[in-house]
Protein backbone atom coordinates (compact mmCIF):
# COMPACT_ATOMS: atom_id res chain seq x y z
CA UNK A 1 0.00 0.00 0.00
CA UNK A 2 1.31 2.98 -0.84
CA UNK A 3 2.65 4.85 2.61
CA UNK A 4 0.22 8.39 1.99
CA UNK A 5 -2.78 6.08 1.66
CA UNK A 6 -1.17 4.28 5.24
CA UNK A 7 -1.02 7.78 6.89
CA UNK A 8 -4.39 8.58 5.56
CA UNK A 9 -5.72 5.53 7.08
CA UNK A 10 -3.96 6.39 10.62
CA UNK A 11 -5.35 9.63 10.22
CA UNK A 12 -8.93 7.83 10.50
CA UNK A 13 -8.41 5.27 12.58
CA UNK A 14 -6.27 6.82 15.18
CA UNK A 15 -7.46 8.57 18.16
CA UNK A 16 -6.70 12.87 17.83
CA UNK A 17 -4.78 12.09 21.42
CA UNK A 18 -1.74 10.04 19.12
CA UNK A 19 -1.61 12.99 16.56
CA UNK A 20 -1.55 15.41 19.32
CA UNK A 21 1.81 14.61 20.48
CA UNK A 22 4.92 16.62 19.14
CA UNK A 23 6.75 13.60 18.20
CA UNK A 24 9.94 12.82 17.00
CA UNK A 25 11.11 12.15 13.70
CA UNK A 26 10.45 9.17 12.63
CA UNK A 27 10.31 6.89 9.31
CA UNK A 28 7.17 6.75 7.36
CA UNK A 29 6.57 2.85 8.89
CA UNK A 30 7.03 3.32 12.03
CA UNK A 31 5.29 6.99 11.96
CA UNK A 32 2.55 5.45 11.00
CA UNK A 33 2.08 2.41 13.39
CA UNK A 34 2.75 4.95 16.24
CA UNK A 35 0.89 4.89 19.24
CA UNK A 36 0.04 6.04 22.49
CA UNK A 37 2.59 3.77 23.70
CA UNK A 38 5.04 6.30 21.81
CA UNK A 39 4.17 9.59 23.39
CA UNK A 40 6.45 10.66 25.24
CA UNK A 41 5.57 11.95 28.93
CA UNK A 42 4.34 15.68 29.41
CA UNK A 43 4.58 16.06 25.84
CA UNK A 44 0.54 16.26 25.22
CA UNK A 45 -1.75 19.14 25.34
CA UNK A 46 -4.75 19.84 26.13
CA UNK A 47 -7.41 20.07 23.18
CA UNK A 48 -9.02 23.58 22.59
CA UNK A 49 -12.47 24.04 21.58
CA UNK A 50 -13.55 25.51 18.37
CA UNK A 51 -14.42 28.84 20.97
CA UNK A 52 -11.10 28.62 22.57
CA UNK A 53 -9.61 28.61 18.58
CA UNK A 54 -11.74 31.91 17.94
CA UNK A 55 -11.24 33.44 20.84
CA UNK A 56 -7.47 33.26 19.76
CA UNK A 57 -7.72 34.01 15.92
CA UNK A 58 -9.82 36.99 17.56
CA UNK A 59 -7.28 38.23 19.76
CA UNK A 60 -4.59 37.26 16.49
CA UNK A 61 -6.02 39.03 13.53
CA UNK A 62 -7.07 42.76 13.20
CA UNK A 63 -9.86 41.77 10.55
CA UNK A 64 -11.50 38.74 12.11
CA UNK A 65 -12.92 39.89 15.22
CA UNK A 66 -13.93 36.66 17.76
CA UNK A 67 -17.16 37.25 17.19
CA UNK A 68 -17.19 36.90 13.34
CA UNK A 69 -15.17 34.09 13.97
CA UNK A 70 -17.79 32.08 16.35
CA UNK A 71 -20.59 33.07 14.09
CA UNK A 72 -19.33 30.86 11.23
CA UNK A 73 -19.95 27.87 13.44
CA UNK A 74 -16.75 26.47 12.18
CA UNK A 75 -16.83 22.28 12.50
CA UNK A 76 -14.12 20.64 14.50
CA UNK A 77 -12.67 17.72 12.02
CA UNK A 78 -11.95 15.59 15.35
CA UNK A 79 -7.81 16.25 14.43
CA UNK A 80 -5.92 18.39 16.46
CA UNK A 81 -2.50 20.52 15.96
CA UNK A 82 0.47 19.48 18.48
CA UNK A 83 -0.68 22.80 20.70
CA UNK A 84 -4.05 21.06 20.95
CA UNK A 85 -5.88 23.71 17.99
CA UNK A 86 -8.73 21.97 16.24
CA UNK A 87 -8.54 21.42 12.30
CA UNK A 88 -11.83 23.38 11.75
CA UNK A 89 -13.84 23.82 8.32
CA UNK A 90 -17.18 24.85 7.10
CA UNK A 91 -19.18 23.12 4.47
CA UNK A 92 -21.86 24.81 2.28
CA UNK A 93 -23.40 21.14 0.81
CA UNK A 94 -25.46 20.92 -1.94
CA UNK A 95 -29.22 22.44 -2.01
CA UNK A 96 -32.43 21.03 -2.69
CA UNK A 97 -33.48 20.04 -5.90
CA UNK A 98 -30.01 21.42 -7.73
CA UNK A 99 -26.83 19.41 -8.79
CA UNK A 100 -24.14 21.46 -7.63
CA UNK A 101 -21.88 21.97 -10.92
CA UNK A 102 -18.76 20.55 -8.77
CA UNK A 103 -17.05 20.59 -5.79
CA UNK A 104 -14.50 23.14 -4.39
CA UNK A 105 -12.13 23.07 -1.73
CA UNK A 106 -11.25 26.47 -0.36
CA UNK A 107 -8.15 26.74 1.92
CA UNK A 108 -6.05 29.29 3.93
CA UNK A 109 -3.13 30.08 6.33
CA UNK A 110 -1.27 26.95 5.44
CA UNK A 111 1.21 29.50 6.19
CA UNK A 112 1.11 30.86 9.50
CA UNK A 113 2.38 34.71 9.09
CA UNK A 114 0.08 35.15 5.80
CA UNK A 115 -2.75 37.20 8.01
CA UNK A 116 -4.55 38.79 4.90
CA UNK A 117 -4.58 34.57 3.56
CA UNK A 118 -6.97 34.11 6.59
CA UNK A 119 -8.76 37.39 7.04
CA UNK A 120 -9.68 36.74 3.94
CA UNK A 121 -11.77 33.39 3.96
CA UNK A 122 -14.02 34.63 6.68
CA UNK A 123 -14.88 37.58 4.29
CA UNK A 124 -15.51 35.05 1.73
CA UNK A 125 -17.35 32.69 4.35
CA UNK A 126 -19.94 35.83 4.61
CA UNK A 127 -20.24 35.55 0.87
CA UNK A 128 -21.03 32.11 0.75
CA UNK A 129 -23.64 32.67 4.04
CA UNK A 130 -25.46 35.13 2.19
CA UNK A 131 -25.33 33.97 -1.53
CA UNK A 132 -24.59 29.89 -1.44
CA UNK A 133 -27.18 28.60 -3.79
CA UNK A 134 -26.17 25.57 -4.75
CA UNK A 135 -24.26 26.13 -7.49
CA UNK A 136 -21.47 24.63 -6.24
CA UNK A 137 -20.11 22.38 -3.38
CA UNK A 138 -18.04 24.15 -1.10
CA UNK A 139 -15.71 22.59 1.67
CA UNK A 140 -13.34 25.76 3.44
CA UNK A 141 -10.83 25.81 5.64
CA UNK A 142 -10.37 29.22 6.64
CA UNK A 143 -6.67 28.52 8.68
CA UNK A 144 -4.62 25.23 8.15
CA UNK A 145 -2.31 25.78 10.30
CA UNK A 146 -3.66 27.25 13.61
CA UNK A 147 -0.26 26.85 15.24
CA UNK A 148 1.75 28.48 13.22
CA UNK A 149 -0.50 31.70 13.04
CA UNK A 150 -1.42 31.63 16.72
CA UNK A 151 1.90 31.18 18.34
CA UNK A 152 3.23 34.80 20.08
CA UNK A 153 5.33 35.10 17.13
CA UNK A 154 3.80 33.53 14.08
CA UNK A 155 5.87 31.74 11.71
CA UNK A 156 5.07 30.15 8.04
CA UNK A 157 5.98 26.46 9.26
CA UNK A 158 3.70 24.76 12.23
CA UNK A 159 4.44 23.64 15.62
CA UNK A 160 7.37 21.35 14.53
CA UNK A 161 8.96 23.78 12.40
CA UNK A 162 7.95 22.29 9.07
CA UNK A 163 6.86 23.96 5.90
CA UNK A 164 3.56 22.40 5.45
CA UNK A 165 3.26 23.10 1.73
CA UNK A 166 6.64 21.16 0.63
CA UNK A 167 5.30 18.08 3.73
CA UNK A 168 2.32 16.86 0.93
CA UNK A 169 3.20 13.39 -0.77
CA UNK A 170 4.43 14.28 -4.27
CA UNK A 171 5.63 11.15 -6.34
CA UNK A 172 8.56 13.28 -6.30
CA UNK A 173 8.85 13.65 -2.40
CA UNK A 174 11.39 11.11 -1.41
CA UNK A 175 13.75 11.64 -4.73
CA UNK A 176 13.81 15.70 -3.70
CA UNK A 177 11.82 17.11 -1.35
CA UNK A 178 15.03 17.41 0.93
CA UNK A 179 18.04 17.46 -1.68
CA UNK A 180 16.35 20.45 -3.08
CA UNK A 181 16.01 22.21 0.34
CA UNK A 182 19.95 21.64 1.27
CA UNK A 183 20.54 22.47 -2.20
CA UNK A 184 18.25 25.08 -3.45
CA UNK A 185 16.59 26.40 -0.21
CA UNK A 186 20.07 26.35 1.28
CA UNK A 187 18.61 25.12 4.61
CA UNK A 188 16.40 27.97 5.11
CA UNK A 189 14.19 26.75 8.23
CA UNK A 190 10.88 28.39 6.52
CA UNK A 191 11.22 26.13 3.01
CA UNK A 192 11.81 22.72 5.48
CA UNK A 193 10.01 20.24 4.15
CA UNK A 194 9.86 17.75 7.01
CA UNK A 195 11.79 14.35 7.39
CA UNK A 196 9.37 12.67 5.48
CA UNK A 197 5.81 13.33 3.50
CA UNK A 198 2.59 13.70 5.68
CA UNK A 199 4.86 13.84 8.49
CA UNK A 200 2.53 16.53 10.08
CA UNK A 201 -1.28 15.75 11.21
CA UNK A 202 -2.28 19.16 9.36
CA UNK A 203 -0.95 17.60 6.23
CA UNK A 204 -2.21 14.12 6.93
CA UNK A 205 -5.91 15.99 7.56
CA UNK A 206 -5.84 17.87 4.41
CA UNK A 207 -5.10 15.09 2.17
CA UNK A 208 -8.10 12.78 3.89
CA UNK A 209 -10.24 15.87 3.23
CA UNK A 210 -9.00 15.71 -0.75
CA UNK A 211 -9.12 12.05 -0.40
CA UNK A 212 -13.19 11.60 1.10
CA UNK A 213 -14.37 14.99 -0.54
CA UNK A 214 -12.72 14.54 -3.91
CA UNK A 215 -13.05 18.43 -5.30
CA UNK A 216 -13.22 19.24 -8.58
CA UNK A 217 -10.94 22.35 -8.03
CA UNK A 218 -8.61 23.35 -5.00
CA UNK A 219 -8.22 27.27 -4.49
CA UNK A 220 -5.16 27.73 -1.68
CA UNK A 221 -5.02 31.07 -0.66
CA UNK A 222 -1.63 32.40 0.85
CA UNK A 223 0.33 36.02 0.68
CA UNK A 224 2.40 38.56 -0.21
CA UNK A 225 3.53 37.61 -3.68
CA UNK A 226 0.66 39.54 -6.03
CA UNK A 227 -0.60 36.96 -8.51
CA UNK A 228 -2.39 33.83 -9.33
CA UNK A 229 -0.20 30.73 -10.07
CA UNK A 230 -1.72 27.66 -11.38
CA UNK A 231 -1.22 23.70 -11.65
CA UNK A 232 -3.72 21.30 -13.74
CA UNK A 233 -4.67 20.55 -17.00
CA UNK A 234 -7.55 22.98 -17.44
CA UNK A 235 -7.75 26.43 -18.33
CA UNK A 236 -5.92 28.75 -15.77
CA UNK A 237 -8.04 31.95 -14.49
CA UNK A 238 -6.19 34.68 -16.28
CA UNK A 239 -6.76 36.80 -13.37
CA UNK A 240 -8.79 37.55 -9.94
CA UNK A 241 -9.81 41.05 -9.52
CA UNK A 242 -5.97 43.13 -9.55
CA UNK A 243 -4.17 39.74 -9.50
CA UNK A 244 -2.65 38.18 -12.73
CA UNK A 245 -1.74 35.00 -13.51
CA UNK A 246 1.85 33.92 -13.41
CA UNK A 247 2.91 30.49 -13.58
CA UNK A 248 5.18 29.29 -10.84
CA UNK A 249 5.80 25.93 -11.20
CA UNK A 250 5.90 23.85 -8.85
CA UNK A 251 8.11 22.64 -5.36
CA UNK A 252 8.67 18.83 -4.31
CA UNK A 253 6.04 18.00 -1.44
CA UNK A 254 3.60 21.54 -2.21
CA UNK A 255 -0.12 21.34 -2.61
CA UNK A 256 0.09 22.43 -6.35
CA UNK A 257 2.42 19.23 -7.19
CA UNK A 258 0.63 16.94 -5.18
CA UNK A 259 -2.91 17.87 -5.91
CA UNK A 260 -2.00 19.43 -9.41
CA UNK A 261 -0.10 17.28 -10.91
CA UNK A 262 0.43 14.03 -9.21
CA UNK A 263 -3.90 13.66 -8.87
CA UNK A 264 -4.56 16.05 -11.54
CA UNK A 265 -6.82 18.48 -9.31
CA UNK A 266 -6.54 21.62 -10.20
CA UNK A 267 -4.90 23.92 -7.80
CA UNK A 268 -5.31 27.53 -8.09
CA UNK A 269 -2.98 29.46 -5.78
CA UNK A 270 -3.95 32.90 -4.99
CA UNK A 271 -0.97 34.77 -3.56
CA UNK A 272 -2.61 38.24 -2.17
CA UNK A 273 -0.43 41.28 -2.31
CA UNK A 274 0.04 41.58 1.25
CA UNK A 275 0.19 39.61 3.94
CA UNK A 276 -0.03 42.45 6.47
CA UNK A 277 -2.77 44.46 5.29
CA UNK A 278 -6.18 43.05 3.51
CA UNK A 279 -7.54 44.05 0.11
CA UNK A 280 -10.43 46.46 0.27
CA UNK A 281 -14.09 45.56 0.17
CA UNK A 282 -14.39 45.88 -3.43
CA UNK A 283 -11.34 44.04 -4.30
CA UNK A 284 -12.11 41.31 -2.09
CA UNK A 285 -15.91 41.36 -4.22
CA UNK A 286 -14.18 41.68 -7.32
CA UNK A 287 -11.82 38.60 -6.62
CA UNK A 288 -14.79 36.56 -5.76
CA UNK A 289 -16.57 37.27 -8.38
CA UNK A 290 -13.77 36.40 -10.94
CA UNK A 291 -13.45 32.87 -8.88
CA UNK A 292 -17.20 32.33 -9.46
CA UNK A 293 -17.29 33.22 -13.30
CA UNK A 294 -14.02 30.76 -13.88
CA UNK A 295 -15.17 27.83 -11.52
CA UNK A 296 -18.40 28.13 -13.43
CA UNK A 297 -16.56 28.13 -16.96
CA UNK A 298 -14.05 25.69 -16.41
CA UNK A 299 -15.35 22.82 -13.95
CA UNK A 300 -17.84 21.46 -15.84
CA UNK A 301 -15.03 21.08 -18.80
CA UNK A 302 -13.41 18.67 -16.45
CA UNK A 303 -16.06 15.39 -17.23
ZN1 LIG B 1 2.30 31.03 1.59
Amino acid sequence: MPYYISALLFSLTFSSYSILVTASPQTTQNAIQADSTDIPPGKAVTTKSIDELCRDIGNKLGSVDENDCKKQALQSSSVFTPQGYPLAYKEYPPVKNREPLGKVLLMGGIHGDEYSAISIMFRWMEKLNKYHSGLFHWKVIPNLNPDGLLQKKSQRQNHRGVDLNRNFPSANWDALALKYWEEKAYKNPRRYPGPYALSEPETIWFSSVINDFSPDVIIAVHAPHRLVDFDGSIAAPKKLGNLQLRLLGTYPGSLGNYAGVDLDIPVVTVELASAGIMPSDHEISRMWVDMIRWLRQEIPKRD
